[in-house]
């Protein structure tokens, strides 16, 4: 018998403009997904979350106060460059907040239960965001804002972020190294942009264990990402028992995005989702929200979001309609490498 599952989906106009011109990570990404959606008929099977946006309260729980007004300084004054990738243009300071606003909405209405699960599909992005710093596009860390705020105003003890982005998310990492109550899981290329995300990285004092970086060698696939999540992602989290999961969804780790060269299909990316559904489902009365933070191919992400809906909606049959890497070259090491992983993080 099919579960018949609710999924939300965030989602307002107010994301397209955050203007960064011929940047990579721009409005027309959103546009093809939402377009997508639109025709597959996925959109009208969600529930609508319209956002709200942050307040500068639950951002300060981030991010520093002086971090927080230059960013709105510098868009008042005409917008520019935050970091060597990252641009804002005079709206970007009100879009930055409905973005980490969105995901806050689609926390609230998972723990109220209107729905079972939801995907934010905002921009800018946020994991790479630390306290006083925009990085690689983004502004404030949406994700890691969602997790301070669920902990504080959802009575929660644990919470579980999961990183799929083909990047390190730095800046979730350093917002929850020393903290034991978020447990953050990372996969990402390394050596990459931004140099974090070495296995050695497991987290400090009282956080010691609670973060888990599983770095993956260029040219892997949907094979290791699905080990990585299967053999080190699934036993961490039955150990931690958290009560809520985050997502960053990131889908720079596709064979054709440009920016990057893992070589997960969109099969790949549900056999992940699927996973951590599982786990919300066996771990946390199913509780479980998405936001989208890399992904580049335009060809790729509208798919692929529609899959990783279909996922959360219950669909049995799923598309792919990309396929898998045609690469046939794969770097080896990966049997020593997941052992060593195993052996840090005491997994049996
Ligand atoms: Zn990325």
């Amino acid at each position: 018998m099919m579960r018949v599952m609710k999924a939300g989906l965030v989602y307002d106009p107010i994301y397209l403009e955050h203007d960064t011109g011929s940047h990579p990570e721009n409005s027309h990404r959103l546009v093809a997904i939402m377009s997508h959606l639109e025709e597959s008929g996925t959109k009208e099977k969600l529930t609508r979350l319209p956002p709200r946006p942050a307040l500068v309260e639950e951002l300060k729980m981030v991010h520093t106060a002086e971090y927080i007004s230059q960013v709105k300084s510098k868009a008042e004054k005409g917008g520019g460059w935050l970091d060597p990738d990252t641009v804002i243009c005079p709206k970007s300071y009100e879009v930055a907040l409905y973005a980490a606003g969105g995901l806050l909405t689609a926390t609230e209405a998972v723990m109220k239960r209107e729905v079972s699960s939801a995907v934010a599909l905002v921009r800018p992005p946020g994991h790479h965001a630390t306290s006083n710093r925009a990085m690689g596009f983004c502004i404030f860390n949406n994700v890691a804002v969602a997790a301070k705020f669920a902990l504080a105003n959802f009575n929660l003890e644990r919470l579980l972020i999961a990183d799929f982005d083909v990047h390190h998310g730095n800046g979730t990492q350093d917002t929850f190294y020393a903290d034991p109550k978020v447990l953050y899981f990372s996969t990402h290329q390394y050596p990459f942009y931004p140099g974090t995300g070495w296995i050695d990285e497991t987290g400090t004092g009282e956080g010691e264990g609670f973060t888990v970086n599983f770095p993956m060698t260029a040219g892997w696939g949907d094979e290791e990402y699905l080990r990585a999540f299967n053999e080190v992602l699934v036993p961490v989290a039955r150990r931690f028992q958290p009560d809520f999961i985050l997502v960053s969804a990131g889908f720079d780790t596709h064979w054709t995005d440009s920016i990057a060269m893992m070589q997960v299909s969109i099969t790949g990316f549900v056999q992940m989702v699927t996973i951590l559904r599982d786990l919300a489902a066996e771990l946390c009365q199913g509780r479980l929200v998405f936001t989208l933070e890399g992904g580049y191919d335009l060809q790729a992400v509208p798919h692929a979001l529609k899959a990783i809906l279909d996922v959360l909606l219950g669909n049995a049959e799923i598309d792919d309609p990309v396929g898998k890497s045609p690469s046939a070259r794969k770097p080896g090491g990966f049997e020593e490498h997941i052992k060593k992983i195993m052996e840090i993080h005491h997994i049996e």
